[in-house]
């Protein structure tokens, strides 16, 4: 049985509550994990308030030099965590290793950043002084993380937070918790303090890291109304929220786009990891004369897209994580076609039965949904793709904008002054030109409007886990 990280302790829930972590593909039981409840997250706070002391205190290269010697033990463990994600997540052997990867390197990427914390001097009216702007880090954070992506999204928290001298309490997704304990164990391993990074497991853990007066800052990554019960919940105790929440990222294909390209990003951009992905090419406008081509292009794409169990060499496309979440991307796109949509690729299940026992779906495009359907103004969180054909570009933003989320955009053109409008006028946290829509360690990533605020990787995100002190220095 798998247990919570608390400092030196691996432990059982205080309650001695447990509870079942099953495979997406398969329905079989991966592990019986703790549920724990606020007793425990007092504990992981407790720890993580000791272990500030000293993690705090460190010379930053000393921090630097600890991390690095981390991440690197954790990604030399890349093959054996992999299976381990996608037996619990669901998502595609390839897929996992990827996201592992990228666990390790954000830790290695924010570590350089460590020893490379700056301030300020400022001039005084009182030349017998002089201020200065000091940056410290925060205390104890929280990290509450979804189940699409845990690896990545848990360091998108816990690098930039570590690295700024914070401790962490970190809460992965109820459903995939097993893949996050072995990443944080290889830290360890690789000469981590205990008491940095502490997890906690169970449904109930989000809320009491919220409420809990030691946490000083929240991080969260999941869906809006979710987001909006954080934000009131932390306004109780005045933390800092940083929300990375649901988008619906639209995409516009100009005639003039390189429609191979187009392509290739836009089945990447909805179907990588079964289109459970907040940054994900959600919305497609397509000018008319690049209409047809692209659609063919796509459904080519799609086709190719074999859906089985992730742990297979010859799938493609892993089942979703959960019965609710395909159902609701079922329910969606059967409201698009009620109302008049037509499939223009998938659609359903697949047959057969490998499939039988998982929550496989198939990739489906389709065309003609109407305004007002739920596919255009709701979040689709599946390999489901609304596909609109519009005049020009004027069209397409009108469109592109007219949503409540504001996360990722992109655009597909040869013209630079089409390109410029898309930039300026796109109302997002994060626009690709003629790009394939991944986030980079090295650029701000975050969302407008109902998408959330605060940013995750970049310079900022490190910054955002420290606060600025004015310093008044007198008698000089
Ligand atoms: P969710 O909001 O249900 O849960 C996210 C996390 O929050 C889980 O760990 C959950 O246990 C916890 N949680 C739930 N209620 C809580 C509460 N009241 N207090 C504290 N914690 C609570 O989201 P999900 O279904 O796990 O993930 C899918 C959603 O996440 C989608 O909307 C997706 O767009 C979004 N997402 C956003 C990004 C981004 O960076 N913007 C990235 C990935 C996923």
């Amino acid at each position: 049985m798998a247990t919570m990280i608390i400092e030196s302790e691996r432990t059982k829930a205080a309650s001695g509550k447990t509870y079942e972590v099953r495979n997406p593909a398969t329905g079989e039981v991966v592990d019986e994990v703790p549920f724990g409840d606020v007793a425990d997250v007092d504990r992981a706070a407790q720890a993580a308030a000791k272990a500030f002391i000293t993690w705090s205190k460190l010379a930053p290269n000393k921090r630097a030099e600890i991390l690095h010697k981390a991440a690197r033990n954790m990604l030399a463990k890349v093959e054996e965590i992999a299976p381990i994600l996608t037996r619990e997540q669901g998502k595609t052997l390839l897929e996992s290793r990827i996201e592992a990867q990228r666990f390790g390197e954000n830790i290695a990427w924010f570590a350089d950043l460590a020893d490379k914390v700056h301030g300020e001097h400022v001039a005084l009216p009182d030349t017998t002084t002089y201020g200065l702007v000091v940056r410290r880090p925060i205390g104890v954070c929280g990290a509450i993380v979804p189940w699409n992506f845990p690896l990545t999204l848990a360091a998108n928290k816990v690098a930039p937070a570590i690295a700024a001298g914070n401790t962490v309490v970190l809460k992965p997704a109820s459903t995939t918790p097993l893949s996050t304990l072995a990443c944080i164990e290889a830290l360890i391993e690789g000469g981590l303090p205990e008491g940095v990074v502490n997890v906690v497991l169970g449904p109930a853990t989000g809320d009491a890291i919220v409420g809990h007066p030691l946490i000083r800052k929240i991080a969260l990554t999941g869906s809006t109304p979710t987001g909006r019960k954080v934000m009131a919940r932390a306004a109780e105790g005045l933390k800092k929220v940083t929300l990375e929440l649901g988008g619906s990222d639209p995409c516009i294909v100009l005639d003039d786009a390189d429609l191979e390209a187009a392509a290739r990003a836009i089945s990447v951009g909805r179907f990588f990891n079964c289109g459970q992905a907040c940054l994900a090419v959600k919305r497609l406008y397509v000018q008319e004369a690049a209409y047809a081509p692209l659609m063919e292009k796509l459904i080519a794409r799609a086709s190719k897209l074999k859906p089985g169990n992730g742990l297979d060499k010859d799938s493609r496309m892993g089942p979703m994580h959960t019965e609710t979440q395909r159902a609701e991307v079922e329910a969606q796109v059967k409201d698009a076609v009620d109302r008049g949509a037509k499939v223009l690729y998938g659609g359903g299940r697949p047959k057969g039965a490998e499939y039988e026992k998982g929550w496989f779906i198939e990739p489906t495009i389709l065309e003609n949904v109407p305004d007002g359907a739920r596919m255009w103004t709701e979040e689709v969180f599946g390999p489901a793709l609304p596909v609109r054909k519009i005049k020009d570009l004027d069209e397409g933003l009108r469109l592109a904008n007219d949503s409540q989320f504001g996360l990722g955009s992109s655009i597909w053109t040869g013209n630079m002054a089409a390109a410029h409008r898309a930039v300026s006028e796109l109302e997002a946290g994060y626009t690709w030109v003629n790009a394939l829509q991944i986030a980079h360690d090295e650029l701000p990533f975050g969302g407008t409007k109902q998408s959330g605020f605060g940013k995750e990787h970049g310079v900022e995100a490190f910054l955002q886990y420290t606060e600025e002190k004015s310093v008044v220095y007198g008698g000089v």
